[in-house]
């Protein structure tokens, strides 16, 4: 039997060359997975006494880690993509809302499985989602991420503006029915959202961010993104957005904060002394933004941080390079420093620390003994990696997706080599560029921007 069926038994002694434990490559070591979890791990001859049942997985040239959690993901906008590339910020108001008006309910589904595969393709074994405007929109998450075996945190958006009182009390039951909504054991873990603070009035950021601290769960809003966003807030509220959270007592453990590229030394103190976290996206700052948050400051500070992604690209490995890269070009090259977070910290922020962000630790971002099994195999015996003389390093700065031999979450094998066991992605795929074409060719974006190819040669 090859490695492809015997990965898929319902218990496993793994023995791989190497196994990322709290960001530091480990050699000789044995994992057992068994019923979704990690049951034991320890020195493999140890391990393997403790299990005279089970035989050995070995696994030479490959390195066991923690799957990635994207802390800040859309799933439903998958469609858009290249369609935001090149253009100013506040791409939501002329491409995301004119095409969210054109997708129907199978558009959804599919938007969200094509993200959700994508990013696990890129070694996510857990993502964010942000929040989606309809009841249809959750849904479509719900069984798209439950198709792929991604591991999901799943916000109900609750805007109360312009709403009634009997409707915003109506809004309060539904948050409370979502985040009872899930058994406690599955992939899918509930949250509530506000896209920015000042889309809800003072009585439901409170309402909210407070229900979400009772159950132990992240309260997820975009906060202080860029010029544009922090202007907004002052001329509707008076305040910055994280101002915003703070007057309405909004602001504790349970915030997730999106970017927060724009922050003050005030703000920053206010993050850290309320415990809220932060979601890092550097990808997002890169395209759309016009600051990068300075994270290393922050983790620095005991600020709780993870990566997210944004929807940008589902590609762990270019995440960590992006991450290292913002802040090297942002803050490190100012004051000489060469090493910025030297490697493991960007790792930290993509596995334990955006786990803890997440408030999933109890579940998931690190190989540990009873939590939950998300993992990657990844090949490092590759030209990229030799000669190999410090590996987390390495993997921040030259590993890449093609790398994941395979995609674990619960401790199930969900993709191998890139593609699914158990599903057709590539009828996905096609179904996903047709329907994609149909709703674009019908929603009225507005680009700012020629194409590519129409830069390159605008009279022809
Ligand atoms: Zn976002």
């Amino acid at each position: 039997m090859n490695n492809l069926d015997v990965l898929q038994a319902n218990e496993l002694l793994l023995k791989p060359e190497l196994t990322l434990l709290d960001e530091i490559p480990q050699a000789g070591m044995g994992i057992v997975v068994r019923q979704g979890r990690f049951t034991d791990l320890g020195l493999f001859a140890e391990v393997q006494s403790r299990h005279p049942h089970l035989k050995a997985i070995e696994l030479p040239g490959r390195l066991l880690m923690p799957g990635f959690i994207d802390t800040h993901n859309h799933l439903t906008q998958s469609y858009g993509k290249a369609l935001a590339f090149g253009e100013p910020s506040e791409i939501f108001k002329r491409i995301w809302v004119p095409l969210e008006q054109h997708l129907t309910v199978e558009d959804l589904e599919i938007s969200a499985q094509l993200s959700a595969f994508e990013s696990m393709r890129g070694g996510f074994t857990t993502v964010c989602d942000a929040g989606t405007r309809s009841e249809a929109g959750l849904e479509a998450i719900e069984t798209a991420v439950n198709t792929v075996g991604m591991r999901c945190v799943l916000s109900k958006i609750c805007h109360d503006l312009g709403q009634s009182p009997a409707q915003t009390s109506e809004l309060e039951k539904q948050a409370s029915q979502h985040l009872a909504r899930y058994p406690s054991d599955g992939l899918i873990h509930p949250s509530l959202a506000i896209a920015i603070p000042e889309a809800a009035s003072d009585h439901m950021l409170h309402t909210v961010s407070h229900l979400c601290r009772e159950s132990g769960v992240a309260f997820q809003v975009h906060v202080n993104e860029h010029v544009a966003s922090v202007e907004r807030s002052l001329v509707t509220r008076g305040r910055r957005p994280l101002e915003v959270l703070q007057h309405a007592n909004a602001l504790g453990p349970e915030l997730l904060a999106a970017h927060v590229t724009l922050v003050t030394p005030n703000e920053l103190k206010m993050l850290k002394d309320k415990g809220s976290a932060v979601s890092y996206n550097p990808v997002a700052s890169s395209w759309k933004g016009n600051a990068v948050a300075p994270a290393l400051q922050m983790a620095t500070m005991g600020i709780r941080i993870g990566l997210g992604t944004d929807g940008t690209r589902g590609d762990g490995f270019r995440l960590l390079d992006a991450a290292e890269t913002a802040q090297r070009l942002t803050l490190g090259m100012s004051v000489a420093d060469f090493s910025v977070g030297a490697g493991w910290t960007w790792l930290a922020m993509a596995s334990a620390w955006g786990a803890d962000a997440a408030h999933l630790s109890h579940v998931t971002g690190k190989i540990a003994t009873g939590l939950q099994a998300d993992f990657l195999l990844v090949d490092i015996n590759v030209p990229e990696l030799k000669p190999s003389w410090d590996l987390g390093w390495e993997l921040v700065r030259l590993a890449n997706r093609s790398q994941i031999e395979a995609v674990f979450v619960q401790g199930k094998m969900r993709l191998w080599q890139g593609w699914p066991l158990d599903w057709d992605a590539k009828a996905l795929m096609q179904k996903a560029q047709e329907r994609a074409s149909i709703a674009v060719n019908a929603a009225p974006i507005q680009r700012i921007h020629p194409t590519s190819a129409n830069a390159r040669h605008p009279n022809t």
